[in-house]
């Protein structure tokens, strides 16, 4: 929407898609919830009644708490009227200079749309406290490798920096200032630092709540067994570790709803956790990523690794129009089994492929059985079968892991 791509309508369901399949959709805010009368207090004064209820009600964005953050021109993003204000920012002041604090994919994503929507109109700078692009999905030879393709498209970079203060003019919003001192003209500022969890109404009647969510059994019910809760307001489990995880992505949000109604059905299917899987386009690149990348894997969870990075193509060499892309698998040193992989693709997106890491990751594979992982093939549409990059980051895993 922001970059001219979407309408409110064309991502936002119709009413009559809910009437159509029989819910009665009721346009309010929750304000409370009666747990022993088993009613939901709304906004519009009206009242909602319940056998089982569920807290499916997001994330807000987080607003860092430095000066100027409240200054005109300075944007969060989250939902579609959030969106709607920055679209109308843009139209009515046509800010030439936006910076974008925060490096993970909403702020990368959004600043190489509107870029790309006006190449030579706008000035771009990403401001990141990490030292490359999309910290939490690349390890630092992929994000370094983004860093120089997005610098290369003219994109300004200031990884490794923090944001300590937002100047401003007149109430509107001039600079950025970071924390060696320099500081960065600004028209608009959007800030994409994280969110947190929605847990305020869940608080205020008493269920158990962490800081990364509600919490919730393998069934996604709360700690009163006739509400459950799922998507963006839940603590999660990460499918590797095992540890609380806030897992605040589509996938995840999806397939909780899809579970909370099975178990409202009557099912007892479980949760299997997360593994944060994610997708990103920068202008022509594709960054993918799932499970653990090495780094977070040695720094933070203190686990040995073993780790392989094939490059592969779009096509048999060949054919024309052939593209290349990378993969990089991680394994634990112990138990040899996968549990993180990542792309950085020239060509096709590479969610199909990092799903696939991601059900091995799932099927707790090896490198041994991924040596004998065999794919379909097509000379048009991958590599050539013994290039067939998941099999090979198997094998060179399996031989650094035997040194
Ligand atoms: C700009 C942006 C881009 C994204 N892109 C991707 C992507 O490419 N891939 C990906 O995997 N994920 C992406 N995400 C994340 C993804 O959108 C979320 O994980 C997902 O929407 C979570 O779904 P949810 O239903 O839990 O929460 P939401 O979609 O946030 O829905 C929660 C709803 O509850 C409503 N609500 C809150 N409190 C109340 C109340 N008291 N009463 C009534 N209603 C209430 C909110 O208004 C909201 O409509 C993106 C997020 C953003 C912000």
């Amino acid at each position: 929407m922001v970059a001219g791509l979407a309408t409110a309508d064309s991502i936002t369901n119709p009413d009559e898609m809910f009437s159509k399949a029989g819910i009665n959709l009721v346009k309010a805010r929750a304000t409370g919830v009666d747990r022993q009368g088993k009613m939901v207090a709304l906004s519009d004064g009206g009242e909602a009644p319940y056998d089982k209820l569920l807290l499916a009600v997001g994330a807000s964005a987080i607003v860092p708490q430095i000066e100027g953050a409240d200054l005109r021109g300075v944007f969060t993003l989250r939902d579609v009227p959030d969106a709607e204000a920055m679209v109308h920012f843009l139209q009515e002041r046509q800010p030439k200079k936006l910076v974008f604090i925060g490096a993970g994919f909403i702020s990368f994503e959004t600043a190489t749309l509107l870029a790309a929507s006006k190449p030579d109109g706008y000035d771009v700078n990403v401001i990141g406290r990490r030292a490359h692009p999309l910290p939490f999905m690349l390890d630092t030879e992929f994000g370094t490798r983004l860093q120089e393709y997005l610098a290369q498209k003219g994109l300004g970079m200031k990884m490794g920096e923090d944001a300590v203060r937002i100047g401003g003019q007149d109430g509107l919003v001039s600079s950025v200032d970071l924390a060696n001192g320099e500081s960065l003209d600004a028209d608009m500022v959007v800030v994409s630092v994280g969110a947190r969890p929605n847990v305020e109404l869940a608080e205020e009647i008493g269920l158990e709540t962490g800081p990364l969510g509600i919490k919730v059994n393998q069934f996604l019910e709360t700690s009163d067994p006739d509400i459950l809760a799922a998507g963006d307001c839940v603590e999660k489990e990460h499918f590797v570790t095992k540890k609380p995880v806030a897992g605040r992505i589509r996938g995840p949000a999806v397939i909780q709803g899809r579970l909370a109604a099975k178990r409202l059905a009557g099912h007892s299917i479980s949760f299997p956790g997360v593994l944060n899987s994610m997708a990103v386009k920068l202008f022509d690149k594709y960054a993918g990523a799932t499970g653990l990348t090495e780094g977070q894997a040695q720094d933070v969870e203190g686990i040995e690794t073993v780790s392989a990075v094939v490059d592969s193509r779009s096509k048999h060499g060949m054919i024309e129009g052939m593209k290349p892309w990378t993969l990089k698998l991680v394994f634990r040193k112990d138990t040899e089994k996968l549990i993180g992989g990542q792309i950085l693709s020239d060509s096709h997106p590479p969610v199909k492929t990092i799903d696939t890491v991601s059900a091995l990751i799932l099927g707790e594979k090896t490198t041994g059985d991924l040596t004998t992982f065999m794919c379909a093939g097509h000379p048009d549409c991958s590599s050539e079968p013994s290039l067939e990059p998941i099999a090979i980051a198997g094998e060179q895993a399996l031989q650094k892991s035997k040194k």
